[in-house]
């Protein structure tokens, strides 16, 4: 029986999923921003210690976040970091991210995926530090969002419990002093980990050669 052009119509994005999925080779990451690309909790303790005088380090933490472990009115000056114009811009890149980024750019699908909406003053500066410590992520791969629980990626590498919990793929935990005791997510402490985790020795050698 001959289908009508509406019925042909309605089969063709059906069609078009299907060979998506048969050509999908590559594996999607979603990698958050602070704390596991650009170092900011150093930023906010450089910050804090400065104004206050201190000398904190993470090993202070036991467990918390920064914003945990200090003083309870200190708090109200720390979240003003977040709106100065200079914080983002300032913020170090984390050891290693760059070159493995590149890398799993290479073989994966790599976006990136920051909770911005928690501040959103900083969309731009964002964009503006990816830009210029991540050049080669195109624009079209740069997601600001709320909720990760939207992102649909096979993997998630994510500082944040409740973004690793709401994520719909499989989570992986990057370490930070607030997360130390979480066990339910495959872990990573730096970039040399999350390149041994996602790409195999041949491939390694072979970018090295380059
Ligand atoms: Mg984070």
């Amino acid at each position: 029986m001959q289908r009508s052009a509406a019925a042909r119509a309605e089969l063709l994005p059906s069609l078009w999923g299907a060979a998506y999925s048969i050509l999908k080779v590559m594996k999607r990451i979603a990698i958050d921003m602070d704390e596991v690309m650009a170092d900011t909790m150093q930023r906010c303790l450089d910050l804090y210690n400065s104004d206050f005088e201190l000398a904190l380090t993470p090993a202070h933490f036991n467990g918390r976040s920064l914003f945990e472990t200090i003083e309870l009115d200190h708090r109200a000056h720390v979240a003003s970091y977040f709106q100065r114009e200079d914080f983002f811009a300032d913020i170090e890149v984390m050891k290693d991210s760059q070159s493995v980024v590149r890398a799993l750019s290479e073989s994966y699908e790599v976006f990136i995926v920051s909770a911005a909406m928690e501040v959103p003053c900083s969309f731009a500066p964002k964009y503006e530090w990816l830009q210029t410590h991540f050049p080669f992520i195109p624009s079209s791969r740069i997601v600001f969002c709320g909720d990760k629980s939207i992102v649909c990626a096979d993997y998630l590498i994510d500082d944040n419990i409740r973004q690793l919990t709401a994520f719909r793929g499989e989570g992986i935990i990057f370490t930070a002093p607030h997360n130390l005791r979480e066990t339910r997510f495959r872990r990573v402490s730096n970039w040399n980990e999350v390149r041994n985790l996602f790409l195999p020795e041949s491939d390694r050698s072979l970018i090295a050669g380059r």
